[in-house]
């Protein structure tokens, strides 16, 4: 989608009586109020240490939204100050998820390590000021000098050394003259703070490490801490909108900004986004990634967006998601149904209808000649006549699916039975004469049937009623197919019910993926391209696997099932 603002706007403010949300509420007082001259600037500033997931998208819609809807501006900045985890294979792909979302952000790509030089400035005036020093203690004795929530710290021994000393000593951190994790740059504010950000934190630490864009000129690399609020106000950032996790880190980014005296963008905080059944941060998603117990990142078990995207997921379905669950300021976890009924909705609209069978049973209807084929008509949505007719092949031989033919059937079942009648969509009634069997395994090898020529579209002329419709595919013309059928990655609704000290991997559900092999899809499946979706009449909704599929081996993955698993109903 190009236009931004159709991509926002109509997801999120649809419902103009709907009250707005607390973020929301508090930019359009500071609108009102004139603050930073009526302007609303946001960024979306992920660390490319890994791929975007639905969370993410959380963050996205809501920055990039409120720019759309205040008529302000969106920045996307790679926060990169991690030399060791961030890589541009990362950037690249961030980038590509944002558009694939339906947004744009204004100007260029912005990268915290573009700020390396300015930032490092600012730590001298911080220096110069007596607000910050180079300190020596190792990782070990800060973390004894820093105290706890009951001890107050102690101050390190350096914390009193000259300016000209600290000034000096910051240098030849840069030039490189020290070797890792002999010096550190810290702010000078409070050892006995309650807030224990506020306790001496670093800004700079020494590491002799390749970065993706800056190579090799730094060896002495910001804090995130120390960079990100600078950055947003280097970028004249208004709101700068981040989880919960960093309230407390609020009053250390607002110390750096006054002691600089630089514009103050304004830091509110919202509830990440939390999904049952499956993991939502990047290192555990690496932790898979690495061990092959997912494809990778694109693995459409994953809650990643492009493992979304291949799963089978629309922009406009995670778009109507994020608008749904809204922003609050309290942790929860979203149900994945809410998630997999975003993408029903949209594909109930948008998706073609077509018949696969995922695991054939064969059918010979004996009065149907041999040489003959029928062409049928059929619709490619119910209720949606503009979306057209196909055709497809009535023939001798079809499949239908295992599941759809029992032998010995309660009154229940309204399918097919030996000596009952079903009726096959969009064709005409049969009747089951005779069950074929392994003679060995008694495994059911097909079925003999007859059709009743004067039921052409299931129309019963003398009235008689058939209670079932199944769906089939002629087997003149039926196109082969692995398809890929998935559950939730995890068996526990969330890892905090893993025990202390348990490998949360255990949790992996071990049926995520199920793979049905030498499936018989109608014909018009040859032509299926990547991105767009089908519903399988009775199966579900499916698409093309962008990755393993193949034009002589077409491989199909299932996005979401017709209702959720634990919905009997029909
Ligand atoms: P993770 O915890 O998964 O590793 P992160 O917070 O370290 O993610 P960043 O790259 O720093 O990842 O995130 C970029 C932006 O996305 C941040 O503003 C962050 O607040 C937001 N974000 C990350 N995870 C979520 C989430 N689950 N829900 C909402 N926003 C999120
Ligand atoms: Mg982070």
């Amino acid at each position: 989608m190009a236009d931004k603002n159709s991509a926002s706007t109509g997801d999120n403010t649809g419902d103009t009586t709907a009250p707005l949300d607390f973020i929301r509420q508090r930019v359009t007082d500071d609108v009102a109020a004139g603050k930073n001259g009526g302007r609303v600037h946001t960024r979306f500033p992920p660390e490319p240490n890994g791929y975007l997931h639905i969370g993410h998208a959380k963050a996205i819609c809501l920055n990039f939204g409120l720019a759309a809807e205040f008529g302000g501006k969106c920045n996307l900045r790679l926060d990169d100050t991690n030399p060791l985890a961030e890589d541009t294979e990362y950037v690249e792909s961030i980038k590509a998820d944002v558009r694939w979302l339906g947004f744009q952000w204004d100007g260029p790509d912005y990268y915290a390590s573009d700020y390396f030089p300015a930032l490092y400035d600012m730590a001298e005036r911080l220096i110069l000021a007596g607000k910050a020093y180079v300190c020596s203690l190792n990782v070990e004795q800060v973390r004894q000098y820093r105290g706890n929530w009951n001890l107050p710290g102690r101050d390190s021994p350096d914390r009193n050394r000259s300016i000209a000393e600290n000034l000096d000593l910051f240098r030849r951190m840069k030039a490189g003259e020290f070797p890792d994790g002999t010096y550190t740059l810290r702010a000078k504010i409070d050892m006995a703070a309650a807030n224990m950000n506020m306790r001496d934190p670093a800004l700079y630490r020494i590491r002799h490490a390749h970065h993706h864009r800056t190579g090799d000129a730094w060896c002495s690399y910001p804090t995130y801490d120390y960079a990100h609020g600078q950055s947003d106000s280097l970028e004249g950032i208004t709101h700068s909108i981040c989880t919960l996790e960093f309230e407390d880190h609020r009053p250390l980014y607002d110390w750096f900004l006054e002691q600089l005296d630089i514009h103050r963008p304004q830091q509110i905080e919202f509830a990440r986004l939390n999904l049952t059944n499956t993991v939502m941060s990047k290192r555990r998603l690496l932790e898979l990634v690495k061990q092959r117990l997912v494809s990778g990142w694109s693995d459409p078990r994953m809650p990643t967006i492009c493992g979304l995207r291949r799963r089978g997921y629309t922009p406009q379905s995670l778009r109507s998601f994020c608008a749904a669950i809204g922003v609050t300021k309290f942790n929860s976890t979203t149900p994945m149904a809410r998630l997999e009924e975003a993408l029903r909705h949209d594909l109930n609209e948008s998706a073609s209808r077509v018949m696969a069978v995922l695991e054939p049973l064969k059918v010979v209807i004996e009065n149907f000649p041999a040489d003959q084929v029928e062409p049928r008509l059929a619709a490619n949505h119910p209720a949606k006549p503009e979306l057209g007719n196909r055709e497809i092949s009535f023939s001798r031989e079809i499949f239908i699916e295992r599941s759809d033919f029992m032998e010995n059937a309660p009154k229940s079942f309204f399918r097919l039975q030996p000596g009952g009648e079903v009726r096959l969509r969009f064709a005409y009634v049969i009747k089951c004469h005779e069950v074929k069997k392994d003679p060995a395994t008694g495994e059911i090898l097909e079925l003999r049937c007859t059709y009743d020529p004067e039921t052409a579209g299931g129309k019963t002329p003398d009235g008689r009623k058939i209670k079932g419709t199944i769906h089939w595919v002629s087997a003149t013309n039926a196109v082969e197919a692995e398809v890929r059928l998935y559950e939730n990655l995890l068996l526990v609704e969330s890892l905090s019910e893993v025990e202390e000290g348990a490998d949360w991997k255990e949790q992996l559900n071990p049926h995520s993926l199920r793979v049905l092999r030498g499936c018989k899809l109608e014909a018009s499946l040859q032509n299926a391209a990547v991105g767009q979706s089908f519903q399988f009449e009775r199966n579900g909704y499916f698409c093309l696997d962008s990755e393993d599929s193949r034009p002589d081996s077409l491989v199909f993955n299932r996005s979401v099932s017709l209702r959720e698993a634990s919905d009997k109903s029909t």
